[in-house]
């Protein structure tokens, strides 16, 4: 397996980021020894979340006034994809976890909260973050619904005002660490009568997973990612107070237009699967994957030739992705953003081509699931579908910055499909 100063300009990196990075060094190769059973069995890597928890993981984005290690965006990203090269699912999930601490922070430091919003906001956060520094908690991030694009409609799930706080309704599909977490950081729309549901009614509430009314239901048996254990949640009158609102009402709903960068963070996990595919071919090539026969196979100029391509793809992605994290911030630019889509649908799709490309490189004996790449290229066909940053969304998005003004956007004529009035129709 390649060392993380293979591939990063470590040079600027913080010595703090520096020891995270080579304490994952020495944890990873449990994380890939386990990842085996993780996914035969669909099950949760629970045993690398301790240790995850034991170093101090699980406060990575925590300020430091709560006693958190206060990284930067781009900082975890690297954590994030270092992670992933030993266990895709567990970065995935970890990003739940860790995307629920960068809400609290970040959005809490956006300089357009008014005085009311962020006096709550304090609050709020001083009740969740020891949770996590002092109790070990990990929170989940069920947003997704099913059937639904969540960030163009108001979420289905809803609160409704009860005595003494709310009660939450809802169905939330694929809730990774579904009951392998002690908080689901659940996203929901309050509910008022006679007005219909709106985005600035947006709630966060950290609902405990011993909730009444809480439960987990449905099969989990995926292609991919099945160490995720991204069951379905079902929510019915389920009470949370002011104590567990986790954001102000809207504020979740300003995330990706203004600080859209916090919904990238799905990429790290994959960024890392793709590194995984690539380190695989070349052990194999070179006929030093342990428990294989010592076949040096780098004889292959077509061989070669593919694997060249590979770390082509693999820089250039990563070029780009390292690049959109590290100049992360709120109000990014135009051009910030468009770097941004650019690098997330480079490495959903580069992702799956470099797999694909290491099966077919690596041959016959590759697919067999003796060997982790069949599992890297099921896992790698996760990530194009994952909300809210799709490759087909972030086609759609780049396909209207790259040639309207963001002024025109909203009025230009999306459904006009010229090719159309040539298609065939029965007579
Ligand atoms: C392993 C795994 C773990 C997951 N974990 C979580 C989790 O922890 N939390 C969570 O919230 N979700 C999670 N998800 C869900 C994920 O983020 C997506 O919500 C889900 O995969 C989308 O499901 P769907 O394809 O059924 O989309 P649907 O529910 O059918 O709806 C959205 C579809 O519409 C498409 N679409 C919307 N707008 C456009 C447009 N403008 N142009 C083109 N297409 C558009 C989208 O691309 C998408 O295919 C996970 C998914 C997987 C596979």
């Amino acid at each position: 397996m390649s060392h993380y100063s293979d591939y990063y300009d470590t040079a600027s990196f913080r010595p703090e980021h520096l020891a995270m990075l080579d304490t994952l060094a020495q944890l990873g190769p449990g994380f890939a020894e386990r990842a085996v059973a993780v996914d035969q069995t669909a099950s949760f890597p629970t045993q690398n979340y301790t240790e995850l928890a034991e170093h101090g993981f699980l406060r990575l984005m925590v300020p430091k006034e709560f006693g958190g290690m206060e990284f930067s965006l781009g900082e975890y990203a690297t954590i994030g994809a270092e992670i992933g090269k030993y266990c895709g699912a567990t970065a995935l999930t970890f990003n739940m976890h860790t995307s629920s601490m960068m809400w609290l922070r970040f959005m809490f430091e956006m300089p357009n909260l008014t005085t009311e919003e962020r006096n709550a906001f304090a609050q709020m956060r001083a009740r969740q973050f020891p949770k996590v520094v002092e109790e070990g908690a990990i929170f989940s991030q069920p947003i997704s619904e099913g059937g639904v694009n969540w960030t163009s409609e108001p979420i289905k799930t809803n609160c409704r005002r009860v005595d003494g706080g709310w009660v939450i309704n809802g169905f939330k599909k694929f809730a990774s660490l579904a009951g392998h977490c002690d908080y689901y950081s659940i996203v929901c729309t309050e509910h008022f009568d006679g007005i219909p549901p709106r985005h600035e009614d947006t709630m966060d509430f950290a609902v405990h997973k011993d909730s009444p009314g809480l439960s987990i239901i449905g099969e989990w048996d995926p292609l991919g990612m099945r160490g995720t254990v991204s069951r379905d949640l079902v929510l019915k009158d389920v009470f949370v107070s002011e104590d567990d609102l986790m954001m102000p009402a809207g504020v979740f709903g300003k995330t990706l237009s203004q600080w859209p960068s916090m919904m990238a963070t799905l990429t790290p996990a994959y960024m890392g699967v793709a590194q995984s595919a690539y380190d695989f071919t070349v052990s194999y090539l070179r006929g030093a994957l342990p428990g294989m026969p010592p076949v040096d196979r780098r004889v292959y100029p077509t061989k070669r030739a593919a694997v060249a391509r590979m770390y082509q793809r693999l820089t250039e992605m990563r070029s780009l992705w390292t690049q959109a994290f590290f100049e992360a911030k709120p109000f990014p630019s135009k051009a910030e953003v468009m770097r941004l889509y650019a690098a997330q649908y480079a490495v959903m799709e580069g992702v799956q081509e470099i797999a694909a490309l290491a099966i077919r490189t690596c041959g016959g004996q590759s697919m067999l699931k003796t060997l982790p790449l069949e599992r890297i290229y099921r896992d790698s066909r996760c990530g194009a579908l994952m909300l809210p940053y799709t490759t087909e969304i972030m086609e759609d998005y780049l396909s209207m910055m790259t040639v309207y003004d963001m002024e025109e956007i909203d009025a230009a004529p999306t459904d006009t499909v010229s090719a159309r009035v040539s298609m065939w129709r029965p007579e």
